[in-house]
């Protein structure tokens, strides 16, 4: 048994520290598992510069182990086994959780969300259900970002993804690229990403997509709606995707590329919002009308999203091992965090044991 529990714990803004922290109790239907890594991401990075998070709270949701150890009611886990936690604990008894819907739950408690302690450590315990299998053939690095693909199958699922479709994608972070790569898995006709960084849009036409552009940016004294749509005439017209996108993805959060996804789209297309942008967006509502369009959210992964994002994983359909760019020993997760923020890297992984 587990001697040492080394975890990476906020204790003020942009300061983590390594703490000792006691291992939970594993319950009836719990499982311990020794954590071997964990991917972190922008969620992680806001609340370790956050100045008011409620507790010194340990961080991370993205993870995955071993089992260690299984309670006496769990008999579809062993000891031993490969698994990626699911960092959701859904109450499964709400109005969505009963209609399958446990990403909304609405008594969600979620790993490394103040006040839930997250992963970030060498051993957790959690409930048998939310531990999901993991081959042999998958990396450690790569199980250590299941979580953020699971959200991208999630989005396919959103999407209606299918391979007749093209799709805009807005955003070249890890979400943009993680969207993309299961674009591609599902077969998706054309993607075109948009990213203000030649570098990030480079790196994504190398990971996958046919086309990949720099937007310009608009002028002093241009209304945002005119350039939005004369861009977006220009781009569907140069790259030959017909009357428009069947789907525009915005994952970075500015309100001008929510103008141009809603722009690009075809009549009936789907915008997907992604990223988190500011409380208040501007957008051109009147177009949902001209053109019978849907915008739809997207949070977190329902039932599910965690083994196909594995499958894809396992039939090397996603390759997620180009956007991890570094790995840190969770006693150098400070630098870890500092990298993350400096938006040097795409993606890193922390090796929880190490
Ligand atoms: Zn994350
Ligand atoms: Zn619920």
């Amino acid at each position: 048994m587990a001697e040492s529990n080394r975890a990476c714990v906020w204790v003020g803004p942009r300061q983590v520290e390594v703490q000792q922290r006691p291992i939970e109790p594993v319950g009836e239907n719990d499982v311990l598992v020794k954590v071997i890594s964990t991917g972190i991401c922008g969620s992680d990075c806001h609340n370790w510069e956050s100045a008011s998070v409620s507790k010194q709270l340990v961080l991370g949701h993205e993870s995955s182990g071993i089992i260690e150890k299984v309670g006496p009611a769990v008999k579809d886990r062993t000891v031993g086994q490969r698994v990626a936690v699911e960092p959701g604990f859904a109450c499964m008894t709400c109005e969505f959780c009963v209609r399958g819907n446990p990403n909304i739950c609405a008594n969600l408690k979620y790993c490394g969300l103040d006040p839930t302690d997250g992963t970030l450590s060498q051993y957790v315990t959690v409930k048998s259900s939310m531990t999901v299998p993991i081959p042999e053939n998958v990396s450690w690095e790569e199980a250590g970002s299941i979580q953020p693909l699971a959200i991208a199958v999630q989005l396919g699922r959103r999407a209606s993804l299918n391979a007749h479709q093209t799709m805009a994608i807005f955003g070249c972070g890890p979400l943009g690229l993680l969207i993309l790569a299961v674009a591609k898995a599902y077969g998706v006709r054309k993607v075109i990403v948009f990213d203000i960084e030649q570098s990030r849009v480079d790196f994504a036409v190398k990971y996958g997509a046919d086309t990949g552009v720099v937007p310009p940016q608009k002028g002093q004294g241009i209304e945002s709606l005119a350039f939005a749509q004369d861009y977006a005439n220009q781009i569907v017209k140069q790259h030959d995707i017909g009357s428009g996108f069947d789907i525009a993805v915005e994952a970075s959060g500015a309100e001008i590329c929510s103008q141009m996804a809603i722009c690009m789209l075809k009549n009936g297309g789907t915008c997907i919002q992604a990223g988190l942008g500011k409380p208040l967006t501007s957008v051109p509502l009147f177009l949902l009308t001209a053109k019978e369009l849907s915008i739809k959210g997207i949070v977190r992964y329902t039932p599910g999203c965690f083994a196909d994002a594995i499958d894809l994983l396992s039939r090397k359909k996603v390759d997620l091992k180009p956007l991890i760019t570094s790995t840190y020993p969770l006693t150098r997760c400070s630098e870890a965090f500092e990298a993350q923020h400096a938006r040097k890297e795409i993606k890193i992984v922390i090796m929880n044991q190490e």
